[in-house]
């Protein structure tokens, strides 16, 4: 095979060496073959044992859906599942395709669905037009159910495996990429997505190399053609000579000797030359992760995006397994803070659990994060609750994502108050002077941010929504990610604008978007005032070595002339240059 390079967006740095594995989702490509005579009793036995374990799914979710604290969308989901599920469509004609052309269920199902799913397709109602959305996804729990497991990839960690795999996909949700945290792979790379999509940074917390925004990668690329990844440069290679191949493990040993290097610094005080104090929190997914945010010693959980818990999962997690999930993570950081975010689901972020906002128009402007959240107050109180009940346990302290409008952000507050009340009640303890904050990830809260000082008690600044939504970019979509600027004159104003005034209302404000775990930007943060970051874990070395080498009081006086300038490739060259 010739080989041939495909360069995509650089979204996690490093090296990896690996056979391609291909991943698609279950509904697009499964296996057709045909079967013998003598073996189609048992794939219909087969296809209707699929079809029973779904309806045991759904009737355990129907109970769950009654259970308080789900949200109310769930009920109706499970209902619409459970009916389609019974269409002679998907029950019963598939049996006939298995009996008649001898295929395979899969095969027979995909065919039934498509067929239902034009029949939708004709239909003028757009509101019924879209249950089509919901036809595919209970095909996909009848495939699931099929192969006998859920959608998994890879090989699971500790399993033994001496050929490194690199996931290649079309597209990967946050929610695919989450489960490589529990399997061995070296790398992936995508056709789709943005630099800063909630995919590329789980990508950077696993500090496994990826490349996205490929565009057409994956029809190109067989199973177990050897590939290299330059997480880096945002390059893939396929089928690379020996000669290439040999330059790549060069510079991945190269990598490695740096990143080693840096464990130099895991006990040095972030401390500038000029002597001043700069906190390095980590931001983690899940209760696991703190591993790794001890390794490196950081100063606390910046940012714990709680939404990986309801993740790849039909239920969602009750108020207990909530409560342990923080209370693991508080105990593990023995009174270090540890900044718990309230449910940021929605936009690129879904959960199966959830439902019907996924069906939103436009997602990322619509019933995302603390608007979710305020919408469904039984949900919102049983995780408010686990908070509070871990926060005995720990420095806890509550981030709350998406904050806009000062009535919000008092909804928000009676509602912790409410959580604080009912726990009273159930004498459970929690800490009464528990610390609030508000996430400033939309450029109308950087502007106005007097409901915020008047009742919160720190801020985090979001630079990875607070960039999508100042350009009006989609930081998920590879089309527009050129565009994605986070030296734009504009969001570096209001970023500096926020550390500013936080500064001068003596109120703590950390940045905990992509942009403070980026060493090249160290710099400029710091100049602009910023005293606590937080990043993945995989990136507090590097950041931690920008600022040991760092003066502040320079800093502050070129970034005050940096703020000033308009023209992008001068703004461009002074960060560099600081
Ligand atoms: C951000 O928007 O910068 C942020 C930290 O939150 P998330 O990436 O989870 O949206
Ligand atoms: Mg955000």
């Amino acid at each position: 095979m010739a080989s041939f390079a495909l360069h995509g967006l650089a979204v996690s740095p490093g090296i990896a060496i690996g056979h391609a594995h291909l991943v698609s989702h279950a509904t697009l490509e499964v296996a057709h073959y045909t079967l013998r005579e003598r073996e189609v009793p048992r794939e219909i036995e087969r296809f209707e044992e699929a079809l029973a374990s779904v309806r045991a799914d759904l009737a355990a979710l129907r109970a769950e859906a009654g259970a308080p604290g789900s949200p109310t969308e769930l009920a109706a989901l499970v209902n619409v599942h459970a009916m389609f599920l019974e269409d002679p469509l998907l029950a019963e004609a598939p049996k006939t395709l298995i009996r008649e052309r001898r295929c395979n269920a899969e095969w027979a199902l995909v065919q039934q669905m498509n067929e239902l799913v034009a029949q939708f397709e004709d239909i003028d109602d757009s509101y019924l037009r879209e249950r089509k959305h919901d036809i595919v996804q209970v095909v996909e729990r009848i495939l699931r159910a099929l192969m006998g497991k859920p959608r998994k990839f890879g090989r699971k960690a500790g399993e033994k495996e001496e050929r490194e795999l690199i996931v290649v996909a079309h597209d990967l949700s946050p929610a695919d990429t989450i489960q490589f945290k529990n399997l061995k792979i070296a790398g992936f790379v995508t056709d789709l997505g943005g630099a800063t999509s909630h995919t590329a940074i789980v990508a950077r917390s696993l500090a496994i190399p990826a490349v996205v925004g490929l565009h057409h990668a994956r029809p190109l690329i067989r199973e177990d053609d050897l590939i290299i990844i330059d997480g880096t440069r945002g390059v893939l290679i396929v089928a690379p000579d020996e000669r290439v191949l040999e330059e790549y493990r060069l510079r991945r040993r190269e990598l490695e000797l740096e990143r080693s290097k840096l464990k130099r610094l895991i006990t040095a005080r972030a401390t500038t030359l000029d002597d001043v104090d700069v906190t390095l929190m980590a931001n983690i997914e899940l209760p696991q992760d703190i591993e790794q945010v001890k390794k490196v010693g950081a100063d606390g959980v910046g940012l714990f995006r709680t939404e990986f818990l309801f993740m790849n999962r039909d239920t969602l997690p009750s108020e207990d397994e909530q409560y342990e999930a923080y209370r693991q993570v508080a105990r593990a950081m023995g009174g270090k803070p540890v900044t718990i975010r309230t449910l940021d689901i929605g936009a690129d972020k879904t959960a199966g659990a959830l439902g019907a906002y996924r069906q939103a128009p436009n997602p990322a402007l619509g019933l995302r994060a603390i608007r979710y959240c305020l919408a469904e107050p039984q949900l919102f109180l049983a995780q408010l609750r686990a908070i509070l009940r871990a926060s005995h346990f720990g420095k806890v302290q509550i981030l709350v994502p998406m904050l806009a409008h000062a009535h919000e952000i008092e909804q928000t507050l009676g509602m912790i108050e409410l959580a604080k009340h009912e726990l009273r009640e159930r004498r459970c303890k929690f800490d009464e002077a528990i610390a609030v904050g508000g996430m400033i990830e939309i450029p109308a809260s950087a502007l106005a941010l007097g409901p915020f000082l008047k009742h919160l008690q720190f801020l985090s600044i979001g630079t990875n929504d607070l960039i999508q939504y100042t350009l009006a970019i989609d930081r998920t979509d590879e089309s527009v990610a050129h565009l994605y600027d986070p030296l734009h004159p504009a969001v570096l104003r209001l970023i500096a604008h926020v550390i500013q005034t936080a500064q001068k209302a003596e109120m703590p404000v950390a940045v905990c978007g992509e942009l403070a775990g980026d060493p090249a930007m160290t710099r400029l943060l710091l100049g602009m005032g910023l005293r606590q970051f937080s990043m993945h874990p995989a990136q507090l070395l590097a950041v931690k070595q920008q600022i040991v080498m760092a003066d502040t009081e320079q800093l502050s006086a070129k970034v005050t002339r940096l703020l000033r300038m308009e023209e992008p490739e001068r703004i461009r060259e002074q960060v560099e240059r600081l």
